[in-house]
């Protein structure tokens, strides 16, 4: 085929400018909202992997479309197999369905294309992104040398925080690596995201290094983290930092930050605090004391993607004193600071791991101003309530089934009575059947279901649903439910 005339081209480009050449695109994504609304359709694809992979498997396509019709396939072949996060019976990852007026913002980021790396490229959204960060670093209750950067998750915000740290150890360690002196040692909860673990492996410390503190029920022990801290002091070993967990991926326990933040700051020990689920609950009137004493921190991890219902990517990494986020990626901070306030015109880029950078603040600044920093937390407490509801009516039937914590957020751990194999193939079966979507875990050397509410939509009768289904699986061995 002749490649098409550039002018052919340049005239596609305009035509599809349009609302009109916008409008199959923002009609999936409205009808997706809709159909999902009832509750009647499935959740995820019956279809399977081969017949799925198969509709793309075509040789790349050199010749123009029209727009119409790509939009028309990506409904058919993209959009309907999708798993459907906005359907109420959706309870699985940690990933939220998206609130609306987020999403589309992102047609606005992406239309501006503004970059967060210099000031000079993105002049209203760099002043927004700090306005939006200073806003989230007063709510951890830190004051004005307080700073940060949006991140695209909780893995680089952990990981950038892991770096500050390691160069308020070490100031020259960007130049000239860790050095011959003995290696420090990292310190995370024995229920910690891997990203901990990550960071520790990327930053060349070897995740050897990374040393995990044993659980009480399932949070870090704060009387094992002396101990351990007594110990490694007595040998003679550095530590980098200590990093704490708000709201767990597994069960969504808290770490105590008060107990461990005092421990930390009595020995003059970095406290990062992994809040990328669990920050969130500083929005809660209700649940804020859950995060009590995270302002001890000296960095925090934080995902509006997860439970400020973002779609993705939002993740935030917020430090105490702005310095130690410049000097995580320079010897020395690249910008002078004047009575802690930072000079007229920040390039952002100098805090984050990214060079060209989304302007991720405009849909969190979009759902601040159309909800409130009170009604994100009203989400919150409203998802978390939906899994003590789900707590209480799984305890009240002990004969089938074993719950296996309180909920301290809006995550839920639980078995069916029998082996780890029925706990799976219960999940499997209930999973393909369309119905709903849970999760399963780990926790305790046991095979055990997962319920994660991340959806506004979902409500009792939901739960309900859930409940009868998976009982119902669970008396036909066969598998024979779906
Ligand atoms: C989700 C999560 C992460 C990872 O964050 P991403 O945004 O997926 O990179 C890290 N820690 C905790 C506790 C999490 O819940």
């Amino acid at each position: 085929m002749a490649p098409p005339p550039p002018a052919a081209l340049l005239a596609a480009l305009e035509a599809d400018a349009t609302l009109d050449a916008a409008g199959p695109f923002l009609r999936m994504a409205t009808e997706h909202y809709a159909t999902t609304r009832s509750g009647d359709g499935s959740v995820s694809t019956t279809v399977d992997r081969g017949t799925i992979a198969a509709r793309f498997d075509e040789p790349l396509p050199t010749g123009m479309r029209p727009l119409v019709d790509v939009a028309a396939r990506l409904a058919r072949e993209v959009v309907a197999d999708a798993n459907h996060l906005t359907h109420p019976m959706y309870l699985g990852h940690q990933v939220s369905a998206p609130i609306a007026a987020a999403v589309w913002s992102e047609v606005v980021i992406a239309a501006l294309n503004n970059s967060m790396a210099v000031w000079e490229m993105s002049p209203t959204t760099t002043p927004l992104e700090e306005r939006v960060i200073g806003w989230m670093t007063q709510l951890v209750g830190w004051g004005p040398a307080a700073a940060g950067t949006m991140t695209s998750g909780g893995t680089e915000a952990t990981f950038t925080a892991l770096l500050a740290a390691r160069a308020a150890w070490k100031p020259d360690a960007w130049e000239r690596g860790w050095g011959n002196g003995p290696a420090p040692v990292v310190l995370c909860g024995a229920h910690a995201h891997y990203a901990v673990q990550r960071a520790v492996g990327a930053m060349g410390l070897g995740t050897a290094h990374c040393l995990k503190v044993p659980s009480d029920g399932f949070r870090m022990s704060p009387t094992a983290l002396a101990a351990m801290l007594d110990e490694l002091a007595a040998a003679g070993r550095p530590v980098l930092a200590v990093v704490a967990t708000a709201g767990q991926t597994a069960t969504g326990a808290f770490d105590d930050l008060e107990v461990i933040g005092t421990l930390c700051a009595a020995r003059g020990l970095w406290l990062h605090v992994d809040g990328a689920h669990g920050a969130s609950a500083l929005l809660s009137a209700t649940h804020r004391s859950r995060v009590r004493g995270i302002h001890l921190a000296r960095s925090v991890a934080w995902d509006p993607h997860k439970m400020m219902l973002l779609p993705l990517s939002a993740g935030m990494v917020l430090v105490r004193d702005a310095r130690d986020l410049s000097a995580a990626f320079a010897q020395q901070a690249p910008y002078l600071f004047h009575g802690g306030v930072a000079e007229a015109h920040p390039d952002l880029g100098t805090r984050s791991f990214q060079c060209s950078r989304r302007a991720d603040v405009v849909k969190l600044w979009v759902t601040l101003q159309r909800l409130g920093a009170d009604g994100v937390g009203a989400l919150y407490d409203h998802l978390c309530g939906l899994a003590q509801a789900l707590h209480d009516r799984l305890a009240a039937a002990p004969d089938r089934f074993e719950v296996l914590h309180t909920p301290e957020s809006n995550i839920l751990c639980f078995r069916v009575h029998g082996s780890d194999a029925e706990n799976l193939r219960i999940r499997e079966a209930f999973n393909r059947s369309g119905r709903g979507w849970i999760t399963t875990t780990v926790l305790d050397g046991r095979r055990v279901l997962r319920v994660t509410v991340m959806n506004p939509r979902t409500g009792p009768a939901h739960l309900e649903a859930l409940v009868q289904g998976l009982a119902q699986l669970a008396e036909s061995p066969a598998g024979a439910g779906a």
